[in-house]
């Protein structure tokens, strides 16, 4: 069997969420039962990009991260795309077999039995500015499909006060998944800086709109990758 690979990068730092910081190898997959109006991963979900994904066997893919990573066994971050379109189950064996850790991200559209090996599962809900709308159901059978998962956590992006109150609302929903908001980026260009006086004002903003008004319950991180090499690919 393989798998459509738009990309495997790293050893870099995790930008995002409940592991931001940690090194880790990142393996993107092509495909995406979404489009997101503000998508910074286009090259791995939009069609025109399909000639880009490289099919590849668990085997190649895993040897691919521990040439990356030396052989070290570090966590591993599964995106895409939507990476729950594929079956990344063996994948995931050859590794933690390894010592390698799993971490995968999705939106929560499509449940897979394999989520259970993971060591960490972020759905990533998309709030109304994405133009989509989310199934909670097909959602809830993801968080059941993860229940022997090693921890399960919510982040949401968020753009403006609409996509605030959805988070809220998804908060009410699940509260017992620890909650990440982080600034929505409409600066998605590769090939164009990022005004970091804009990505700060608008996660100053965040934090007003949450801290600032009794909201203690969310963690506010900013997009670390994005700070630091802006919409540079592969870092
Ligand atoms: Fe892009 Fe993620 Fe939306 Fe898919 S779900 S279109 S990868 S932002």
């Amino acid at each position: 069997m393989t798998l459509r690979i738009a990309e495997i990068f790293g050893p870099t730092v995790q930008g995002e969420g409940i592991l931001i910081g940690e090194p880790t190898v990142f393996v993107r997959a092509g495909g995406c039962d979404y489009r997101c109006a503000w998508c910074d991963s286009l090259h791995a979900v939009d069609s025109a990009y399909r000639d880009t994904w490289v099919p590849m066997t668990p085997e190649a893919i895993m040897a691919e991260v521990r040439r990356l990573s030396g052989g070290q066994p570090l966590t591993v971050s599964i995106s895409g795309g939507n990476p729950a379109i594929q079956d990344f189950a063996p994948v995931i064996a050859i590794g933690q077999e390894e010592g390698y850790r799993f971490a995968l991200e999705t939106q929560g559209s499509i449940a897979q039995d394999w989520f259970a090996g993971l060591d960490t599962l972020v759905l990533s809900p998309k709030p109304p500015s994405s133009g989509h709308r989310t199934d909670w159901l097909k959602f809830d059978r993801c968080l059941a499909a993860a229940e022997r998962a090693g921890q399960t956590v919510m982040k949401i992006v968020i753009f403006d006060k609409t996509d605030l109150a959805y988070a809220r609302a998804a908060h009410d929903r699940h509260p017992q998944l620890p909650l990440f908001l982080q600034p929505g980026n409409p600066e998605v260009d590769p090939q164009s800086p990022v005004d970091l006086d804009q990505t700060t004002a608008r996660l100053r903003w965040l934090i007003d709109e949450t801290v600032g008004k009794g909201w203690l319950t969310p963690r506010i991180l900013p997009q670390l990758h994005v700070l630091i090499w802006g919409n540079q690919r592969g870092v």
